[in-house]
């Protein structure tokens, strides 16, 4: 429980969120770190996703943080929160179609892709920007985009990553300054998870995804 709070405090002393990454972790586990305060948790796989939501307190915001297949969204779309993982304009559609018919808005990141390698989704980023140019986002009404995310590399050293999430913070400022000037509600930049959450934070991180490093000690 050290490790919570004191992660906790170090993302608010940067003004930045935490969302912690259940994945794989027993609903007892989940409940001591709601029971601590902590409201926003994510999932890597849909299924697991709604599975937990049924399980746990309607008080939790659910985030979606891991590849999501077309076929898949319909299960997410009646109560997710955000969806950090867009990784195409088709998929974004796809999402704004079901939410429309639950008659609600939710919340996106535009997932970016940091490395080359291979196992990692994401939009190229000329291509996330030719999309943004030439798709009908703006069509696209029951999704709020309200910023990006990316996944530093797994085996890189701190200087890579620092690259890497420096480079997230310049993708960032550009797809604000070109289409997103007016939208105050884009402001995201998902990026940290335990190994490299420090450097995210003082990258301009303002989400960090933390798993292990806080279900380690409970
Ligand atoms: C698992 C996961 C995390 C959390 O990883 P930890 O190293 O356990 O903190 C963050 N982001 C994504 C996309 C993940 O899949």
């Amino acid at each position: 429980m050290k490790n919570f709070e004191k992660i906790s405090k170090i993302a608010a002393s940067f003004n930045a969120k935490m969302v912690v990454v259940s994945k794989m972790q027993t609903n007892d586990k989940i409940e001591l770190i709601f029971s601590k305060g902590q409201r926003i948790f994510a999932e890597n796989k849909p299924q697991e996703l709604v599975k937990k939501y049924n399980q746990l307190s309607n008080k939790i915001e659910w985030h979606l943080i891991g590849h999501l297949q077309k076929n898949k969204v319909k299960f997410l779309t009646p109560f997710v929160h955000m969806i950090q993982s867009v990784d195409s304009f088709e998929l974004a559609s796809v999402i704004h179609k079901h939410v429309s018919q639950n008659n609600r808005k939710i919340d996106i990141l535009l997932q970016i892709k940091l490395s080359d390698e291979e196992t990692k989704h994401g939009f190229i980023p000329h291509i996330l920007m030719d999309s943004l140019q030439s798709d009908p986002w703006q069509e696209l009404t029951s999704l709020r985009i309200c910023g990006v995310m990316g996944i530093g590399s797994l085996n890189s050293d701190i200087n890579a990553k620092r690259r890497e999430f420096k480079n997230l913070f310049n993708y960032f400022n550009d797809i604000k300054l070109n289409y997103f000037k007016e939208a105050d509600f884009f402001k995201e930049i998902s990026m940290g998870m335990s190994d490299d959450y420090t450097i995210a934070l003082e990258e301009g991180s303002t989400m960090i995804r933390i798993g292990s490093a806080v279900f380690s000690d409970l």
